[in-house]
Formats: structure tokens, sequence, C-alpha cells
């Protein structure tokens, strides 16, 4: 890389914070995303404020260099890996938290992750209910730049209905802030949708292709302390997906559900049963396991026996397995580490959201490629809201057999053209999602006018938002 550009850099953060050593660049090369191939940055660059982030993109569109915006490094599907000899902006350094407790909101800055917003909360007896499975290393607003959800997500929804408001650093090096904060007068975070479009809803799942978020705003809720772990057996795929809807649509609170066919189950239970101490059962061919959580013992009470009932209805059962749920959802912030990772499997994945009364859909097409293939791989997710099911299946293989990687690779390509088809939707814009898919066109296009508009010198993470 250009030596004049590295010391351009070093002047606006100082020299600690900028690298361009060998060893420093590899490590940037990669990220959780295994199954993607590594790509060396030429620099590393760590600014400290949002001045510095823009004093950077106004140098980098000088120079035309491509950026990859980074904060925890945790996404899956190859989003943080940079350019060959592009900069990579760490953004970590970046971690002011500000509470605006009677406006039911805090603002954290890029480098803030869940683990320690999650902390800060508890002190005050609030929390934000979402929590990605890799909440000790993921950043708030790297998980709004991928439109992420987590446990927790079951009442709410994902992250994306959360946000109040973003500041941004343009790839010309502007700041904007959306939401109620645009107005210097305004008291703080309280509304999203001010000043007409929403601006912030662009930065959302944008994948840092639109510009750098510094910092987000974001809902706060009290924190539940009542919560109650059940797990519902029914015989069919249909009950359990009713049944799910049918909690929502009566409201009960349920930050954390899941369905298991059987041999899932089985495949869970195997790795982590004894751990959360899950006794043998005679389980059902379908099984919804599900935290009911509250504020109050009152509303927990009401809702147990709503569900209860919804459950009969349904010609369900209740199972009563109570550890199942209770230990995913004390693992919350990191059950998906313990259950992937732990013995050594690599990986492709494929996110997405199906309607949950469409919820075997996906189911039928992960079984209908893994035995195509002969690949092994799973089929886990959780509800998001009460009108999606957050998918994240996955395609397993032996990192020392090119051959099955390769296997893999294609059978997630297929994949996702088998899932488009069922009505499955991305919450971010892989590009094996939309290639070739025609009915997507007119809509990439726009996405492609955007982005010309918004960094006519496309340095902003090129190529991330479905090929653009
Ligand atoms: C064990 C494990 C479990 C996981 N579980 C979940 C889960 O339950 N739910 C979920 O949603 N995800 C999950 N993930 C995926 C991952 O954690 C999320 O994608 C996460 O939100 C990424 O945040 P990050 O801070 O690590 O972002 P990074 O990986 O650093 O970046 C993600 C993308 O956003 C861009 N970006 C990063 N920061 C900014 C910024 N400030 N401004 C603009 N663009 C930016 C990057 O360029 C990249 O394209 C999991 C990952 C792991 C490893």
């Amino acid at each position: 890389m250009d030596p004049s550009f590295v010391q351009a850099l070093v002047d606006i953060v100082g020299e600690e914070f900028v690298s361009t050593r060998a060893d420093v660049l590899l490590t940037y090369s990669v990220s959780a995303s295994i199954g993607y191939d590594r790509v060396v940055p030429g620099t590393v660059v760590r600014p400290a404020s949002t001045e510095e982030v823009s004093q950077i993109l106004k140098l980098a569109n000088k120079h035309k260099i491509p950026v990859t915006p980074r904060s925890g490094g945790s996404s899956l599907q190859g989003e943080v890996i940079p350019q060959e000899d592009g900069l990579v902006i760490d953004l970590l350094r970046l971690d002011s938290v500000q509470l605006f407790k009677d406006l039911r909101s805090v603002r954290v800055g890029a480098g803030v992750t869940f683990g320690v917003l999650d902390k800060y909360l508890n002190q005050h007896k609030l929390w934000v209910p979402v929590y990605p499975d890799s909440s000790l290393v993921c950043t708030v607003a790297g998980n709004v730049a991928v439109n992420g959800a987590g446990p927790g997500s079951g009442v709410q929804g994902c992250i994306a209905e959360l946000v109040l408001g973003l500041e941004v650093v343009l790839p010309n090096g502007e700041v904007i802030q959306t939401g109620t904060e645009a107005n210097p007068n305004a008291p703080g975070p309280f509304l999203r949708y001010a000043f007409g479009p929403d601006i912030t809803g662009l930065l959302i799942g944008s994948l840092g292709a639109f510009g750098i978020i510094t910092a987000v705003s974001i809902k706060t809720f009290k924190r539940m302390e009542h919560f109650y772990y059940q797990s519902y057996g029914f015989d069919t795929a249909e009950g359990a997906e009713r049944f799910l809807s049918e909690l929502r649509h009566n409201d009960v609170s349920i930050p954390m559900a899941a369905i298991y066919e059987g041999r899932i189950l089985e495949f869970f239970l195997d790795m982590i049963g004894e751990e959360y101490g899950i006794p043998q059962t005679e389980w059902p061919p379908f099984t919804v396991s599900a935290t009911i959580g509250r504020i109050r013992k009152d509303q927990l009470d009401s809702d147990i026996k709503m569900a209860e009932s919804i459950c009969m209805e349904l010609d369900g059962r209740v199972v009563g397995v109570p550890e199942l749920p209770q230990g995913e959802w004390e693992d919350r912030m990191w059950t998906f580490v313990r259950s992937s990772y732990v013995h050594g499997w690599w990986w492709m994945m494929l996110y997405h959201h199906q309607a949950p009364t469409n919820w075997h859909r996906s189911v039928e097409e992960i079984w209908n490629v893994m035995d195509k293939y002969g690949i092994l791989g799973q089929t886990a997710g959780f509800l998001t809201g009460g009108r999606s099911y957050n998918f994240y299946p996955q395609l397993y293989f032996d990192p020392v057999d090119r051959e099955e990687e390769e296997k893999v690779r294609e059978a997630h390509r297929e994949l996702s053209q088998r899932l488009f088809k069922t009505g499955a939707v991305p919450f971010k814009l892989a590009r094996y999602w939309v290639e070739d898919v025609e009915e997507m066109k007119p809509y990439l296009q726009f996405i492609k006018n955007l982005k010309q508009n918004i960094d006519p010198n496309g340095i902003m993470n090129p190529g991330i938002l479905g090929g653009i």
C-alpha cells in the first residue's frame, strides 16, 4: 500500500493505531466465517472517534482505496473479509455508552458489544432483548449492519425493530445523524421515523456498503425477571408451527422459542443434553422449546395457562422437560458457540427467515440438499417477533477435505435457490441469494443506483451487497 497513504492515516490516528505488519494483517484476513477464503488487506486502522472515521473515509475516497468496516469480526458469511490490499477500519475503540433513562433508549458507539451493553443495562434493570449467540464479541453496530437477531428476539423482533437512530459517516466523510437526534435540540433518541424517509432503514443490513455506522441509538426495555421454561410436543410440523403463531397472536410473551424435529433434537441433545441436565425423554416428532418471560409474576402465570390451552387446542402435549429451554435461555449469549464449534466442525451457513407457518418448507429443503449431496448439517432457528422464523442452517464439512468443502459450497448455492422458491427471505443481501434470480433484478438495479449515488467511487465494501 502507498506509504504516503499509510503516513496520512498515522497523522489522523497516531502510529500505534495503524498497522501494515504481516502478522496483524493475517489476523484481519479472516473472521468467524469459516468456509470462506482469507484475503489479506493492505492496512488496518483503528480510529477512536467519529471525526477520525470521517477523516479516514475522506482520505480513502481521495485515493480510491477499498474499505471494509470491521467491528467484532463475528459475521459468518464472509461479510467482513477485506479486499486484497484494501483498508480495514476496526471500530472497536468507539466504545461509549450513554443511557437516556426517561426516553427508554441508549446510544452506543460502534465498538460496544452486546455483552458489554447487557452488563451495563443490567445495573439499571433494563435490557435490549436481542442476544445474538455471539453476544460476547459481536457489536450492536455490526448486528445492525447485518440486520441480525438472536435469542430474546421472540417478542420485539430482530434488531431492526429496535433501532431509533444511527450516526453514520458517509463514504465522502460527511457525518449524518438519523432519527430524532438529527435535531440537536432533541432530548435524545425517542423516534426513528423523523424527518421523512427512513434513512435509518437504508443502513440496516447494508453491510457497510453505504457508510460506517459510528453510533447506534436503540430502545431499552424493563428487564424481565420472571421466567417459565417448557417444551411442548406435536405429532405434525403444522401443529408446532401453528402453536408458535398462536402464542404470539395471543400475546404470550416468548423471548425465545424454537421448533425441533425429532432427529435434530437428538443431534442437539447428543452435543449438549448432559450439560443442560436434560433427562432421558420420550420426545414427540416435533418439539417446541419455549421460554416464557414477563416483568410481573401475574402476567407470567396468565401466559403459562394460555400456552397450555393453545397447546391442547392444537392436539399437542406438554412434554414437561424445562431443562431444554432453560439451558438455551441461560446460555443465550453462546449456545451456538457450544453446539457448533465444540466438535471442531467447519460449516457454511444460510441465514434466512420464513413465515412461521412455512417452517417445514425450509426444513424439507435443507434435508433434500443434505441427502442429495450426502453431507451433514442441521436445521436450527428461532422465532423472531410474531411473524417470522429465523433459520441458520449449517452444512458441515471436514476442513482438510477439499473435495467435501467444494461439495458443501455447491450444496450451499443450491440450497439458497431452493429456499428462495419456498418464499424464504434472506436478511442480508448476499450475492448467492440473488445471482441470476430474475425476480430480483429490478430491486438489485435500484440498490445499484443508490450505491452509485452514495458511493460514486465504490470504495465501501465493494461487491458485498448482492455483488454490488
Ligand atoms: C458463534 C456465533 C454465533 C452467532 N449467532 C448469531 C445470532 O444469534 N444472531 C445473529 O444475528 N448473528 C449471529 N452470528 C453472526 C454475527 O455474530 C453477526 O453477524 C454479528 O452481528 C456481526 O457483528 P460484528 O460486530 O461481529 O460485525 P462484523 O463481523 O465485524 O461485520 C459484519 C458486517 O458489517 C459491516 N460492519 C461492521 N461494523 C460496521 C459498522 N460500524 N458500520 C457499517 N458496517 C459495519 C462489516 O463490514 C461486515 O460486512 C453469530 C456468529 C458466531 C460466530
